[in-house]
């Protein structure tokens, strides 16, 4: 068991790609002054490295498949062990299936922690909307979105000035498999940590600071 695991907070969110879980990790970071864990900006990090593992990841994130468990789960654990996440962490993309959920569970099970995903939620039309709406910086991964949250000059990030790109998994016919795979893959976690009393269901089809207002009361129900 590694020495420095989040001891009381772990809070993952769960939703399908475009439901805004990237703008609403960031509010929560600021909320709750805890730091935020995105696995597929730390594996979009990794793609571009040396390593034969960082090459094996590429190849996953290229073709738009989930990168293996063999190759996740020790990434993330070992993340996990980072000093900065000592008081806890907000985690994005993580977990994403069914395996995952357990292997968090017992990987953390001697430590006392409290658990709670909060599955965000909007109908698909709204979701494909926002995805092909949606710009990055490419230098510090802010998320903008044309219509919603747009930069205040065309192109440029707000926050460090990059240049901002659209993610090449936007593309509406990735989109349209990225919604299946969550479906099928992400969505049965959403009973498990239900059945646990451990979740929180926000309606996402709504501005960032509304969504984060009920989130909020929501997490302070839970005695988060
Ligand atoms: P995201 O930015 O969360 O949409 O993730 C982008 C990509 O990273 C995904 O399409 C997967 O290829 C990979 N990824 C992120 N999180 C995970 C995870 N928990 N398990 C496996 N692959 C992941």
């Amino acid at each position: 068991m590694a020495e420095h695991l989040p001891k009381h907070r772990i809070l993952t969110l769960i939703g399908p790609p475009g439901v805004g879980k990237g703008t609403i990790a960031e509010l929560l970071v600021k909320k709750l002054g805890i730091p935020h864990i995105s696995t597929g900006d730390l594996f979009r990090n990794a793609m571009n490295g040396r390593h034969v593992l960082d090459k094996k990841i590429g190849t996953y994130m290229r073709k738009n498949k989930f990168v293996p468990d063999s190759i996740t789960l020790p990434f993330i654990f070992h993340e996990l062990t980072k000093r900065k996440y000592k008081n806890g962490v907000i985690l994005d993309g993580f977990p994403r299936t069914l395996v995952q959920a357990k292997a968090l569970e017992t990987h953390a099970k001697n430590t006392p922690h409290v658990d709670l995903a909060i599955l965000l939620n909007a109908p698909t039309r709204i979701l494909q909307k926002r995805l092909s709406s949606r710009m990055i910086c490419a230098t510090c991964r802010t998320v903008f979105n044309i219509h919603s949250r747009p930069p205040k000059l065309r192109g440029i990030c707000d926050v460090c000035g990059g240049a901002l790109v659209w993610r090449d998994d936007d593309k509406p016919t990735v989109v349209l498999q990225r919604l299946r795979d969550y479906k099928q893959l992400t969505a049965p976690i959403v009973r498990f940590y239900c059945t646990s009393n451990r979740l929180i269901q926000i309606d996402a089809d709504a501005t960032p600071k509304v969504i984060l207002h009920c989130l909020i009361e929501a997490i302070a129900q839970k005695g988060f």
